[in-house]
């Protein structure tokens, strides 16, 4: 059984570090500071950083990379269309790599950046989707490099997951993501619930991740742009017929990012 943290960075930021006990293993996603991973380590005596897993190239998620590398020799893993420091396996869309010995595919997500990839692990029990500045809890990542039809195919590729997967996004950006999300589907009760759960979680200082497809389908505008009332919301704002689900994507991106 992998254990899975948060180790928090920056003012918002989670590296993800999996854990295998059996055998003393871990791994970290998007490291994009080496402080806290080299903390964990020191205060953990015997465990050894096997693999650095990185989703694309922004500095909040690489910033670690190569100190990590230098530290422990740490296979580092990354889409094979973007610069990585010291970067061991270039990978793309379809490909397998064994983590921790867990299968994970490979999801390329252009949108966010051009060569951004997400990490699925296929189980049963317990699917897990690393998808660094893709898909977020209740929102996704701005369009920095890629279009908004680009984005909208991205997400929904990771809609069409099991809705059992668990989504570990990169940033803590849940609660005002909700506030977007109120203000487009007013009427979502789902919506209205998370966000009230957030509220309480955020006042107590717990985080709000991970997410999971089925409550993300329920909540998340960005994965909604085929709902009606969605559509209706994002004419309105635009002023014109949206007439196809990458337009509403379009039109609600471009609202949130002057919300
Ligand atoms: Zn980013």
């Amino acid at each position: 059984m992998i254990q899975i943290d948060a180790l928090p960075a920056f003012s918002d930021n989670y590296l993800w570090l999996l854990q295998d006990d059996a055998s003393r293993c871990c791994a970290v996603v998007d490291p994009g500071d080496a402080a806290p991973v080299l903390t964990w380590l020191e205060s953990h005596p015997g465990w050894k950083l096997t693999d650095i897993l990185v989703t694309h190239h922004h500095h909040d998620h690489i910033g670690g990379v190569a100190r990590l590398k230098e530290a422990t020799g740490a296979r580092v893993l990354g889409p094979a269309q973007e610069k990585i420091p010291a970067r061991d396996v270039a990978l793309g869309d379809g490909d397998t790599v064994q983590v921790l010995g867990l299968a994970f595919r490979v999801i390329e997500v252009p949108g966010h950046t051009l060569g951004h990839i997400a990490y699925y692990h296929e189980d049963t029990g317990r699917p897990l989707l690393f998808c660094g500045d893709t898909l977020f809890a209740a929102g996704c990542g701005r369009l920095f490099e890629g279009t908004a039809e680009q984005m909208h195919h991205s997400l929904s590729r990771l809609a069409a997951l099991p809705a059992a997967t668990q989504v570990f996004c990169t940033h803590e950006y849940t609660l005002s993501n909700l506030r977007f999300a109120k203000a487009v589907e007013p009427s979502n009760h789902a919506t209205s619930k998370r966000f009230d759960e957030v509220t309480r979680l955020r006042e107590q200082g717990g985080i709000s991740l991970p997410s999971t497809i089925a409550l993300e389908l329920a909540t998340n505008p960005f994965l909604r742009v085929t709902e009606t009332s969605v559509k209706q919301m994002a004419d309105e704002r635009a002023g014109r017929d949206n007439p196809t689900p990458a337009e509403v994507f379009a039109t609600l991106r471009s609202w949130k990012d002057q919300f």
